[in-house]
């Protein structure tokens, strides 16, 4: 077989996002780009977290979720490190609204006063993410299964 072929077909293979195409801080830097594009005031500047991706397994472990449920990105406050999961897709609106969530979380480490119980922490994440998609023809319900009242019932105390 000649090696043009051989390189097509091995780049065919890797058409999806993987380990080796997924430019993490390019990634980052997207959403931290879009999230300013759409807020309103001044956002303290938070020291870069550490970005990085691992399996599927080891998602399910940071975020808790158990196994079944995919995970696309986590962020974890208590590292400060954002994780991707090695399957994130950069093509897929879902997914990058998955990063613009967790990216708002990131953002917000510092703010003291996000509200009454964690689940405040959620407002803003959600909010950004649902704009997100509006802004791609798409909601919520549709990429994340989650109804207005679903995501109220997320973000309120
Ligand atoms: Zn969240």
């Amino acid at each position: 077989m000649p090696y043009l072929a051989i390189l097509l077909l091995l780049l065919g293979g890797c058409a999806r996002a993987t380990l080796w195409d997924l430019d993490l801080d390019a990634e980052y830097d997207r959403a931290v780009t879009w999230i300013a594009a759409h807020e309103e005031g001044e956002r303290m500047l938070m020291k870069r977290p550490v970005v990085f991706t691992t399996s599927q397994k080891e998602m399910q472990r940071i975020s808790k979720a158990g196994p079944g449920r995919r995970i696309a990105a986590v962020y974890s406050r208590w590292v400060h490190a954002l994780a991707f999961a090695t399957d994130f897709d950069p093509s897929n609106v879902k997914d990058r609204g998955i990063a613009i969530h967790e990216v708002v979380h990131a953002l917000n480490r510092r703010r003291p006063n996000l509200g009454a119980c964690a689940r405040s922490r959620e407002v803003e994440p959600y909010r950004l993410q649902g704009l997100y998609y509006e802004e791609r023809g798409t909601t919520m319900l549709r990429e994340m299964g989650l109804t207005p009242v679903a995501v109220k019932e997320l973000t309120t105390c």
